[in-house]
């Protein structure tokens, strides 16, 4: 029997009505904790969600609440909130799926977070290409100012906020935070260096910012819903509330599922969940969040320690979905994005796939990742393409090692993890590529001789 999921964020994702109708949202108790939330102290929402220990669903889990206890109160200057709408990890589904099934689930946690922060105005920052994605935004926003979920005086409150939603420039670097916050004010997506300074002390036109992902901010409707405590007990310390799963590749039934966290194996995913592999096919290697994640090979013993000190020693079908077990198995839950890879799957061609995109990413600002990842897809497309050289398996991890840690913004590792995880887990494979093209094309000049 197929595993219950537990649907919190998508409780109405495959219902009608909810993409266009506010009175459908309302009838079935939307807005509800907004009317609830602005009754409350703002400082009291804040604790409800340091206390839920819900950490960001972008990718890097980062404790939301603690992001909001940064949050520099006394400046003067205008605080803002902004909704990382930019989804583009490869592999990744989730936040599209909220906009177009269910977007006052969105604004309403939204408006529950703009009142908690006290932001004098939020913004959603959405993907350029999910373009239906900003009518249906647009639309929801305005229902919802008609009714005053959000405008002057919302709900009489004496609080007042709006929400702009603003489309991407159509680059992967407009989803890091800084890189966002510089398209939102105008300018080119170039990251900002941090630390010293977070967004939360000096982000959107240098006023303190708070930026959330969808998920987490539809999870703060939920939190005020149930309270901080209530929403940690579901799934585990340290990994509270549900996460949402986008699983794509070699499966049966590709998709996105909810489940509490730590609720799901890896394992239980692919088979009972997504129907598991094609007939006669093998498990190769999973890529659990997302392109940027370290890929985990189907054949591996991962043992180690967790956080509280438990000992694993897990084969990949056992490994718990949660922040902190994919962490400690040396990958990331990241954004979510499962990618499956059965035995039929070529690892060289799949990391150039990888490296195509990020070479074509980078925002080119530092030199380490402007000239490093670039080089790294011409080595993958020249395995592709037969023109593999014996030493091309050392030369990619080489270069990857020398732009990891070494670039302004976090998209160095995101793109150097990948080649470094497959060259560990799969270079056997890249040598005798390298081998067999060496010999074929040596073959090829005795026979162009004779
Ligand atoms: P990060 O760890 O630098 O920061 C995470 C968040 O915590 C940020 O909002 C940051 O401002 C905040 N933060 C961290 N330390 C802080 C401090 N001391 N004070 C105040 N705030 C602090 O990670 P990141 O660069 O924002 O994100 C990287 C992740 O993004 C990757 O792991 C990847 O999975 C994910 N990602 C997701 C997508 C997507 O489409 N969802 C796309 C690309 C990357
Ligand atoms: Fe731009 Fe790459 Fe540097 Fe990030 S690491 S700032 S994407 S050049």
């Amino acid at each position: 029997m197929a595993l219950q999921e537990t649907r919190l964020i998508f409780k109405h994702i495959d219902e009608e009505g909810y993409t266009n109708d506010i009175d459908c949202y309302v009838k079935n108790g939307g807005y509800e904790q907004l009317k609830k939330a602005v009754t409350m102290k703002p400082e009291d929402i804040c604790a409800e969600v340091l206390t839920s220990g819900v950490r960001g669903r972008g990718g890097a889990g980062f404790p939301a609440g603690m992001k909001w206890k940064f949050l520099d109160r006394k400046s003067g200057k205008p605080i803002y909130l902004v909704c990382n709408a930019d989804e583009s990890e490869p592999g990744t589904f989730k936040d599209r799926q909220i906009i177009h099934q269910d977007p006052h689930q969105l604004i309403e946690g939204m408006m529950c977070a703009a009142f908690a922060i006290q932001a004098k105005l939020a913004f959603i920052y959405i993907r350029g290409e999910f373009f239906q994605g900003y009518k249906i935004l647009e639309r929801a926003i305005e229902e919802a100012r008609e009714k005053n979920f959000l405008g002057d005086n919302i709900l009489g409150s004496g609080y007042s906020c709006d929400i702009i939603v603003h489309r991407g420039a159509g680059a992967y670097i407009c989803g890091e935070e800084t890189g966002l916050i510089e398209s939102l004010e105008g300018f080119r997506a170039n990251p900002r260096i941090k630390p010293p300074y977070f967004p939360a002390a000096l982000g959107a036109y240098q006023c303190p910012t708070i930026v959330n992902n969808v998920e987490t901010l539809c999870d703060v409707k939920h939190i005020i819903e149930m309270g901080g405590e209530g929403f940690a007990k579901i799934g585990t310390p340290g990994n509270t509330g549900t996460r949402i799963w986008c699983v794509s590749g070699h499966v049966q039934k590709p998709g996105y599922y909810e489940f509490a966290c730590s609720d799901v194996t890896l394992g239980q995913l692919i088979y009972d969940v997504c129907g598991g592999l094609k007939p006669g096919r093998k498990l190769k290697a999973v890529i659990p969040g997302g392109s940027s994640a370290k890929i985990l090979r189907a054949d591996e013993r991962f043992t180690g320690k967790l956080k509280d000190g438990t000992e694993f020693d897990w084969g990949i079908e056992d490994i718990p979905m949660d922040f902190d077990s994919l962490a400690a198995v040396g990958s990331m839950s990241g954004s979510g994005g499962v990618i499956v890879m059965d035995d039929t799957t070529d690892m060289v061609e799949a990391l150039a796939n990888i490296n195509y995109f990020y070479a074509h990413e980078s925002c080119g600002q530092c030199t380490p990742c402007r000239e490093g990842v670039p080089w790294m897809r011409k080595v993958t497309q020249r395995m592709v393409d037969g023109e593999a050289r014996e030493e091309d398996a050392d030369l990619l991890k080489s270069i990857a090692d020398q732009i990891a840690g070494r670039t302004i913004c976090a998209f160095g590792e995101a793109a150097s993890w990948p080649v470094q995880s497959f060259i560990a887990k799969f270079k056997d494979e890249f040598v005798e590529k390298a081998k067999e093209q060496a010999a074929r094309r040596k073959e090829g000049q005795e026979v162009a001789k004779e």
